[in-house]
């Protein structure tokens, strides 16, 4: 989970932000509360009847939005101190690269540093 106003958090956000920079942008399947690029999303599909669960950047990609959807589906937690967590919809990142598509890797390469001079995924 992500805390409110880490720098994890502000990564999290940031890495929102980029999404919609992006040509092929990433949608948000409410349901799994799980990000999806464009090849997750029609395996996605395929596997599941999430067609009406599938947020575009535009829904989901500021702070605000984020925070709203993770409350009403229960992905934020607040703690008896008053801090806030979210969970995050992203592919976790430590995990080995064991039988992961490289769709995931790709997915996974932006979020270890703010450099977006080479955003992943621009090849076609
Ligand atoms: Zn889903």
């Amino acid at each position: 989970m992500i805390k409110r106003g880490t720098e994890e958090w502000k990564t999290f956000i940031s890495r929102l932000d980029q999404i919609k920079t992006k040509s092929n942008r990433e949608v948000l399947c409410i349901k799994c509360w799980q990000m999806l690029n464009c090849k997750q999303k029609i395996k996605h599909l395929k596997a599941f009847d999430h067609k009406s669960y599938l947020l575009t950047s535009t829904q989901y990609a500021s702070e605000m939005k984020i925070s709203e959807l993770a409350q009403g589906y229960n992905k934020l937690v607040t703690k008896a101190d008053g801090s806030e967590y979210i969970i995050s919809p992203f592919t976790p990142v430590n995990l080995p690269q064991l039988n992961k598509s490289e769709i995931d890797t790709k997915l996974e390469d932006g979020t270890h540093s703010d450099q977006h001079d080479t955003p992943p995924g621009t090849k076609r």
